[in-house]
């Protein structure tokens, strides 16, 4: 199968220029979709090509477009719109153009990472297995009020008829906080930190007859031991108890998207993680990417491109600083294709200064010559 690509374009870009570089964009790259972020956390951007007098772009994220009430009515959560814009729907208005673009459109729903999720409803915030909320963590996905949020979520957004819908960082456990804790030096040790034992996961745990206090102290004492060891310290020897309990809740959470998506089978469904995340297990209609962040890509490429390969996409960034010139690009691209990596998206191009649109160019015209 020919690899596809996209880009991720966010809706206050649109609304900067009316999309015009967008259709610059179109133009000189064949690309296949657009992937539009329609609800993020908090978000600042510099884009000195899109936003022409107004480069510096701040929200502290929400609904990127103008929820409807209804679907939402039945549940805790209430969706709040973004306060970047207050006239007009941008979402509606991109929607009417990916055809005439010949590209698809695929949202990409960040619903952990919005803050007001936790505030409005402290009760969906992960905990610590001293039973500790964690707020910065973000919600946990086990919890119900969580779950019928994003169902309501994807039954709103079915009025702009996107070809897919892509979740960001939809596992147990996920810790959105994780890179500025003090413990993030240890993967192990962060790891059992952001285990979490909230009211809804030991319950799934439970129904599962895992004895939920027996893993929590198992867990306390681990940190413990972990925390006696200096860097570069051998990796804990898995526990069976925790392990268990974590393959249960993932279990649990697989099963759940598995249903969701039964309600809209002719979408797309993508599973975005962060690299270095762990990844929910198979779980189809839903398809894995990993997502390769802005550091510098050249120390890490051999782990991206371990994990593109065995997900089958990626979402990586095309410029400064993670990629030093065009002929990095042109080759991770042409690698990951190599690979068998078969949806590619590249992030940040709009912050990017318009050069980015050749290296782009290059990439992907290459890659597609195979
Ligand atoms: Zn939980």
């Amino acid at each position: 199968m020919p690899a596809e690509f996209g880009i991720v374009y966010p809706l206050w870009d649109y609304a900067a220029d009316e999309g015009r570089f967008l259709e610059r964009l179109v133009g000189e790259v064949p690309i296949d979709q657009v992937t539009v972020p329609v609800i993020s956390g908090a978000w600042t951007a510099f884009r000195p090509v899109v936003g022409g007098d107004f480069p510096f772009f701040h929200t502290d994220g929400g609904w990127h477009y103008r929820p409807s009430s209804r679907p939402y009515g039945g549940g805790a959560i209430r969706p709040r719109k973004a306060r970047w814009f207050s006239a007009g729907d941008q979402l509606a208005q991109l929607c009417t153009r990916p055809a005439s673009l010949g590209v698809r459109l695929i949202a990409r729903i960040d619903l952990r990472a919005v803050r007001s999720v936790i505030e409005d409803q402290p009760h969906v915030a992960q905990r610590t297995a001293w039973g500790q909320e964690t707020p910065d963590s973000g919600a946990c996905i086990c919890n119900p009020d969580v779950r019928e949020a994003l169902r309501a979520v994807c039954e709103d957004l079915a009025r702009y008829s996107p070809a897919g819908y892509e979740l960001v960082n939809w596992a147990p456990d996920h810790d959105a906080g994780a890179a500025a804790r003090d413990f993030a030096w240890d993967p192990d040790l962060a790891r059992l930190m952001s285990t979490c034992f909230c009211a809804a996961c030991r319950q799934v745990a439970g129904r599962a007859e895992i004895d939920v206090d027996q893993v929590a102290r198992s867990v306390r004492v681990s940190i413990e031991r972990r925390l006696e060891s200096p860097p570069g310290t051998a990796a804990l020897e898995a526990d069976a108890a925790i392990s268990a309990y974590r393959a249960a809740r993932a279990a649990d959470c697989a099963a759940w998207l598995r249903r969701l998506a039964e309600a809209e089978p002719e979408r797309r469904r993508l599973l975005l993680r962060d690299l270095g995340s762990p990844p929910l297990e198979s779980c189809a209609p839903w398809t894995h990417r990993v997502r390769l962040g802005r550091a510098p890509l050249a120390p890490r490429w051999s782990a991206a491109l371990a994990a593109a390969r065995e997900c089958g996409g990626v979402s990586m960034p095309a410029w400064l600083p993670a990629v030093d010139g065009p002929d990095d690009l042109v080759r991770w691209v042409h690698e990951s294709v190599q690979a068998g990596v078969s949806l590619i998206d590249f992030e940040g191009v709009t912050e990017a200064p318009a050069t980015c649109l050749t290296w782009l160019r290059q990439a992907v015209r290459f890659a597609r010559r195979g």
